[in-house]
């Protein structure tokens, strides 16, 4: 789950992390309000997206007069396609050179990993690989003062810049450990005379840590209205762009069918893990939502496991009988109860595969023929 920025710059704020003054905002009223207390400033759109600065999401005013009228223009509008509901306010701080900062978790080494660079700011992707300082973290040890001398030493920092970046890198690593953080990064890290400013938040929870996120942990919902209809019923589901629907039980096995559709030159319309052991009911309401997206063809790829394939084809018996499935139906099906969920699958007119290979060709067949 991605936080906004200043939801990011909240948590900062609490581990005593140097953030520039300012307050969100939701309308230009109160966007020149602030304007009026912190003078020059900054207002940036509060987006689920980095990269603001470059689409033009970042505006700077010199009055409240001007904060008023950025703050009309950007509320009014979108970024990156995404609607701005909020902008943070912000004092301007003078930068004296931008760093980049940030903890992660490598996925191949699986440890937490320090990025850190003298050259931070919205160019970060181009910076070249000899200025990125790497250095894996034991989580087992946590983060050392010599661990964080170095960073801040290859960094370039000196005297009292370099104590300020001993104690930023712990405050960072406590929170990436406090939060169940998947990423927390501040591009840029501002030096501003002697200070260093954290001027921008950027921090993505691990989801599967909800239970255990500190109290008073900031929420945001990133789903369509769709994945949070198919969330609440218990249905992993990401919406994608191409015609194919696809109702898979399992998140390997949903990946895998993806893959094949895309080998055969098909589009899958989503991701939906509908679940290991979904019944008749689930499966129904899966099935519903697969319709409500109108694709060419929906392809079922079933390892009956603890799932039976009978309960699976119940529900397509079930809401063909109450609202009718208007679309073309793949099937393969396979493991538990197979015979019999085949058989209840001729009975309404669907054939099966009893392979996904073929299954996948049909799928992708009938797509491209529509
Ligand atoms: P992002 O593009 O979404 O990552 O948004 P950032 O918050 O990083 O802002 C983009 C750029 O705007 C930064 O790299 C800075 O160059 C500039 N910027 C942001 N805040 C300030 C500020 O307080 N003062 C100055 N001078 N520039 C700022
Ligand atoms: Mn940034």
């Amino acid at each position: 789950m991605k936080l906004y920025e200043f939801m990011g710059k909240q948590i900062f704020a609490r581990y005593g992390i140097n953030i520039p003054a300012g307050r969100v905002a939701a309308s230009s009223e109160e966007a020149a309000d602030i304007a009026v207390e912190l003078g020059e400033v900054v207002i940036k759109s509060q987006i689920l997206s980095g990269g603001r600065g470059k689409a033009g999401g970042i505006k700077f005013a010199s009055s409240p007069g001007e904060s008023k009228q950025y703050a009309d223009e950007l509320l009014a509008g979108t970024l990156k396609g995404l609607k701005i509901e909020k902008i943070l306010v912000e004092k301007k701080v003078r930068i004296d050179k931008e760093l980049y900062l940030s903890i992660t978790v490598d996925g191949t080494t699986r440890q937490p990993v320090l990025i850190a660079s003298a050259s931070g700011g919205i160019d970060i992707e181009d910076v070249s690989p000899e200025q990125i300082i790497k250095k894996y973290i034991d989580p087992q040890v946590g983060i050392l003062p010599h661990f964080c001398r170095e960073v801040s030493r290859r960094l370039g920092l000196t005297g009292e810049l370099s104590k300020q970046a001993v104690e930023l890198i712990t405050k960072v690593y406590r929170i990436f450990r406090d939060y169940d953080c998947e990423l927390v990064e501040i591009n840029p890290l501002v030096i501003s005379g002697e200070q260093l400013v954290a001027a921008d938040a950027k921090i993505n929870l691990d989801d599967e840590a909800q239970f255990r996120y500190p109290a008073g942990t900031p929420i945001t919902e990133d789903r369509t209205a769709l994945e949070k209809k198919a969330h609440d019923i218990g249905i992993s589901y990401v919406e994608l762009e191409g015609d194919i629907a696809v109702m898979a039980n399992g998140a390997g096995i949903t990946m895998a069918t993806l893959d094949i559709l895309e080998h055969f030159g098909g589009k899958a319309r989503n991701f939906m893990d509908a679940g290991g052991g979904a019944d008749t009911e689930a499966t129904a309401q899966a099935l519903e939502i697969l319709i409500s997206t109108k694709p060419k063809v929906i392809l079922v790829n079933i390892f009956g496991g603890i799932t039976r394939c009978d309960e699976v084809a119940k529900a397509f018996v079930k809401v063909k009988n109450s609202m009718g499935i208007p679309v073309p139906v793949v099937i393969r099906l396979s493991g538990t109860n197979e015979q019999e969920g085949i058989a209840i699958f001729k009975e309404i007119g669907f054939d099966s595969f009893d392979n996904i290979k073929d299954a996948a060709a049909k799928a992708v067949e009938i797509a491209k023929a529509s």
